[in-house]
């Protein structure tokens, strides 16, 4: 439980796409470093991995913010990490490892599934996620437990870091209009 976004994907994506989507992620991850996001490797420690093959990241275990800091109640659900910026890592790799047939749907697509719990380097997830969507099309799908307003920050952190507005994904144009 907690506060998530969910991809659906094939077992192999395409190669030259990932690596354009790699060199996304790494855009991504060095500018929401220059707004001050504490980004780390899988285990909320060491760099972050984008490669050919996968792309891997962790907010920061030991970033230092107080725990008391509480969030502006006037903004609209600021990202707060309770002092521990590390959550679930940010895992996409170029092919999908299952390890239990029940992760398969039945039209062949695989789910993964990032709790973020809102913390900061969510901002960097949804950024490499809309990029993700961005480059890959009809071919993967993104869901969230947020509406298209917890997005808005990753759109504009893709903008300044890539040079593309991509489009909210459409399960959230959908749920923000119901
Ligand atoms: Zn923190």
């Amino acid at each position: 439980m907690g506060y998530a976004h969910s991809l659906s994907r094939p077992l192999r994506l395409d190669a030259d796409l990932f690596a354009q989507w790699s060199a996304d992620c790494q855009w991504i991850v060095a500018y929401a470093r220059t707004l001050g996001v504490k980004l780390a490797g899988p285990d909320g420690s060491g760099r972050p991995v984008t490669s050919m093959t996968q792309v891997l990241f962790n907010g920061r275990e030991r970033c230092r913010h107080q725990r008391a800091q509480r969030p502006d109640p006037a903004a609209n659900r600021p990202r707060w990490c309770g002092g521990r910026c590390a959550h679930d890592s940010f895992s996409v790799e170029l092919e999908y490892d299952p390890y239990s047939l029940w992760e398969r749907s039945r039209d062949g697509s695989y789910l993964d599934r990032f709790t973020t719990a809102h913390k900061p380097y969510d901002v960097a997830v949804t950024a490499c996620l809309l990029m993700l969507s961005h480059r890959f099309g009809p071919t993967i799908s993104v869901t969230s437990d947020g509406g298209a307003s917890q997005w808005h920050d990753g759109r504009h952190l893709a903008l300044l870091a890539c040079g593309v507005f991509p489009p909210l994904p459409r399960s959230l144009t959908r749920s923000s209009a119901a």
